[in-house]
């Protein structure tokens, strides 16, 4: 889970990744980077922590030139180095590169295997690396025709930028699993993971990069290739429709929040509850709540106010940390809530520990019910694409029924939307839902299953 955000042919590169990049900055909050072209060479600088907080003007001159790729990493447990901070940025024998990845090889075991076989060596845990690997031992001659042949060996979740001295190229795989879009503000060209980057620096969205296409972009113009072989059906990632994306965003030509909202309205539809109003889990449940309250005809109300001055608490590496965190982060409102049958709408429901600790903090403010509805169905497989869910062991959902769950978080009712439910809300039937379904559309070796996650990490 990350976000990628590239800028060619602007005098204020670096400056603009920067906004850009804060835009992204719900994609990941571990680390942020930048990597900057001058036309010769590149220059790059990383960091661990929040865009605002590795990032100043001094750091950002020393980033020259008219084109920068940047990076912001989502933190997955024990792997929290400076080591996989990206871009990654190399000097090998085909020259100058960058390398910004968003997404999670399906075969990076083996390519790390093989390529270690061969004589590399690994600076880092992220499975990105094996790609600048690939395009250095790679016996073609230009950077292009390297880059070309290193796509061929990936397998899995990849919406990828490379940054040479003198261009930009956009990658995103067969199935598009991560999203990525192309957008222009005057003669620059801009990519990023969303568009709601475009819309803070003043850039106009062109259209998303297509599943299996390959953008190249230098100081000349844009040209388009598709360097896969085959063409896949498309698989863009639904989960960043639940909870991942920002509201205001546009993924594959969706609104975000008017998908939230749908979401809510099906939900509804389909478990309604008997009870006096409906609060959302904010931020994240808010606009499935909007929904949900709207065509159940309860009043919607913010129960839950939400310090904004704490990450989201999923993000805290150790169990006891987030425990804590829900209650540091979420306060009920005691006079709304006090005698009444609530309603509590969330995203997502993963291990249960998050909602378990918000219906007690409800029932202790002093309402009668509670009754947890989930816009998304329950989470039951691993991601191996991109999303950092645990491993399944972890998963309530994949070795509890709903009623079995409703005991353990104290939800007087609970009920999840319906996984036709949850298509029907985002509209067209192109979407990965692994993670709710557990189909799989590209394989991962049985054995890498929760190894996957120990030892290499997701981006
Ligand atoms: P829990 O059930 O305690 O694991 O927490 C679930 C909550 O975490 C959901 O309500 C989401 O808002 C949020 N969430 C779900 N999936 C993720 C994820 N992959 N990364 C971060 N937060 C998530």
């Amino acid at each position: 889970m990350c976000g990628i955000f590239g800028i060619i042919g602007h005098a204020e590169a670096s400056n603009l990744a920067y906004l850009g990049l804060h835009a992204l900055q719900h994609r990941g909050q571990e680390s942020a980077g930048i990597v900057s072209s001058d036309g010769a060479r590149l220059h790059a600088h990383r960091g661990m922590g929040l865009v605002h907080d590795v990032f100043d003007e001094t750091v950002l001159s020393r980033l020259p030139g008219d084109a920068a790729i940047g990076h912001v990493r989502y933190s997955t447990a024990g792997q929290s180095i400076l080591e996989n901070a990206q871009p990654f940025s190399v000097s090998y024998g085909g020259g100058w590169l960058g390398i910004a990845h968003n997404g999670n090889l399906t075969n990076a075991i083996e390519l790390r295997s093989s390529l270690e076989a061969a004589g590399s060596i690994f600076q880092s845990s992220s499975d990105t690396e094996a790609i600048v690997h690939l395009i250095a031992r790679s016996r073609a001659g230009a950077p292009l025709d390297r880059i070309r042949d290193a796509l061929l060996r990936l397998e899995g979740a990849f919406s990828l930028l490379f940054s040479t001295p003198d261009m930009l190229v956009a990658v995103r795989d067969p199935h598009g699993f991560r999203p990525l879009a192309l957008g222009r503000i005057g003669n620059a060209l801009v990519v990023a993971s969303e568009p709601v980057a475009f819309d803070l620096i003043g850039a106009e969205t062109l259209r998303e990069v297509d599943p299996g296409e390959m953008v190249v972009i230098d100081r000349a113009g844009l040209r388009s290739e598709r360097p896969f072989p085959q063409s896949l059906p498309r698989r863009s990632c639904i989960f960043e429709h639940v909870y991942f994306a920002r509201p205001d965003s546009v993924i594959d030509g969706v609104g975000v929040y008017e998908a939230r909202k749908n979401l809510g309205r099906i939900l509804a539809e389909e478990s309604p509850a008997d009870a006096d109003i409906v609060l959302p889990v904010p931020d994240s449940g808010v606009p499935a709540a909007i929904g949900f309250a709207e065509r159940s005809g309860l009043p919607f109300e913010m129960g839950m106010i939400r310090s904004h001055y704490i990450g989201r608490t999923f993000i805290e590496p150790r169990q006891s940390i987030r425990h804590f965190g829900v209650r540091l982060k979420l306060a009920p409102v005691r006079a709304l809530v006090r005698g009444k049958r609530v309603v509590v709408v969330d995203d997502s429901l993963v291990r249960g520990t998050t909602s378990r600790k918000i219906i007690k903090t409800i029932r202790d403010a002093g309402a009668r019910e509670i009754h947890l509805r989930i816009s998304s169905p329950p989470t039951r497989f691993p991601c191996f694409y991109g999303i950092d869910t645990p491993s399944r062991r972890e998963l309530i959902a994949s070795s509890h029924t709903v009623d079995e769950i409703a005991k353990y978080i104290t939800a007087d009712s609970l009920a999840f939307l319906s996984n036709e439910g949850l298509h029907r809300a985002v509209g067209g039937n192109a979407h990965c839902d692994a993670c709710f379904s557990g189909n799989y559309p590209v394989p991962f070796p049985e054995s890498a299953d929760d190894r996957v996650h120990l030892r290499l990490v997701a981006n």
